[in-house]
């Protein structure tokens, strides 16, 4: 039987839900079905966090969720979930999924293959990743409902796999990405039994995917724990099975975490300040380690122009990558700009500096360059005349050694 926390009992209110949500909720209730608000959202109000989206899961099926709601698109194939949507906002809605069975089709490392059985909130529960993750607020009578002690490590700040970790991470290994980006969220410890699998079970994200590990990766690392988060993934070894070039060169000249980690922080205040950040940037920080050093092997190659190194060893970093982790064109476009201006920034004679400052990708290349010299990887003197050319329109004196070819 499940502990039913009475509304009393609990700090989980209808004011600190969306209306959209609250009238999705209401909206299946009022058709006769069950509905319950889900996932981080109650998490997140019981462990004193402002939930950013919200989640529900429902006994309706989707052609049921399709009457209530004519403006429910139905997505995914396998496990259809429905999104509805009220002005710019999107209601995630799933229906109750059925208990994982024997009979579930799974490939040769355990990973689930076909998924479609429906259930009800009791299978749903079980069928989440963690403990924390699978509350439920009832919107009968507004209890919470807990089924696997999530509440108790709400309070004890524990993040804990549901069932066998194991497992768990061998049906869905995208799981041991959720545990780092969960627990830093939230500031919970990973419980020992839930932590102790990663390490050895990482290899298991080279199945994953390319286009989900991307979407996962933003979420870790275009966020406010972006730096604990990187420092978390590559504790597990989950940092080198996704950018396996980029960890041997970090593993090769430990520096160069600084620049990262630099670039990360950077990152996330920028989040904080609610100003735009851009995958492509962070791309080009986390995959600048593998560049940097291919571009200086290859300078040291005959015949090699630095143009052409350069050139050649940012196609080759992102072509590396790619096997891993999808890096769309509109993306991968703009980094190799940002990396291929680097060297620019050291050529301050004639008119040089005057195109660069034109040059369309010169902010995001100046933020890099500054970033580059905060940390030891560029010359901070050259980094403080380009601070000064790009806030005034004259162009200051250039620093003794400037640029010689
Ligand atoms: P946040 O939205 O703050 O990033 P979240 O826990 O709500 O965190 P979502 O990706 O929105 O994350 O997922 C919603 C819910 O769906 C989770 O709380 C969890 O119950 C369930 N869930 C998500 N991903 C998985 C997974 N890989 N395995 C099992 N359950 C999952
Ligand atoms: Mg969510």
């Amino acid at each position: 039987e499940p502990r039913r926390i009475p509304r009393e009992d609990h700090p989980v209110s209808r004011k600190l839900i969306s209306p959209a949500a609250l009238k999705v909720l209401y909206g299946l209730r009022d058709a006769g079905h069950e509905a319950h608000l889900v996932g981080g959202a109650v998490r997140d109000i019981l462990a004193g966090i402002e939930p950013k989206d919200f989640d529900i899961a429902t006994s309706a099926h989707p052609e049921e969720m399709r009457r209530v709601f004519r403006n429910a698109r139905l997505i995914g194939r396998r496990f259809v979930i429905a999104h509805v949507r009220f002005g710019d906002e999107i209601i995630e809605v799933t229906t109750f999924r059925g208990a994982i069975t024997d009979s579930h089709e799974r490939d040769e490392t355990g990973r689930i293959l076909s998924d479609n059985q429906y259930g009800n909130l009791e299978s749903d529960a079980f069928r989440r990743d963690f403990t924390v993750n699978a509350l439920y607020y009832d919107i009968r009578d507004y209890s919470v409902v807990d089924y696997v002690g999530g509440v108790e490590d709400v309070q004890d700040r524990v993040l804990r796999l549901i069932g066998d970790p194991e497992l768990r991470y061998r049906e869905d290994p995208v799981r041991m990405l959720r545990a780092v980006r969960i627990s830093n969220k939230l500031g919970f410890d990973v419980e020992p039994n839930t932590a102790e699998p990663i390490y050895r079970l990482a290899p298991l994200l080279r199945e994953i995917p390319p286009a989900r590990l991307f979407d996962e990766i933003i979420k870790l690392l275009m966020s406010r724990e972006a730096v604990a988060n990187f420092r978390g993934l590559r504790a597990y070894g989950l940092y080198g099975q996704m950018f396996p070039d980029a960890e041997a060169t970090l593993q090769r000249y430990p520096a160069m975490a600084g620049f990262v980690e630099r670039a990360l922080a950077n990152t996330a205040a920028r989040i904080e300040a609610e100003l735009p950040v851009t995958p492509a940037f962070l791309y080009a920080a986390l995959l600048w380690p593998v560049v940097a050093e291919r571009f200086v092997q290859l300078q040291s190659e005959q015949g090699h122009h630095p143009n052409a190194a350069l050139a050649q060893a940012s196609n080759e970093a992102i072509a590396r990558a790619c096997q891993q982790v999808t890096i769309p064109k509109r993306f991968s476009l703009p980094m190799q700009e940002i990396w291929e201006l680097q060297p620019r920034f050291d050529q301050l004679q004639g008119n040089k500096p005057k195109r660069l400052l034109a040059h369309p990708r010169f902010r995001a290349a100046y933020d890099f360059l500054v970033l580059r010299a905060e940390t030891g990887d560029a010359d901070p003197q050259i980094a403080r005349w380009w601070t000064a050319a790009q806030s005034g329109a004259v162009l200051p004196e250039q620093p003794d050694e400037g640029g010689d070819d």
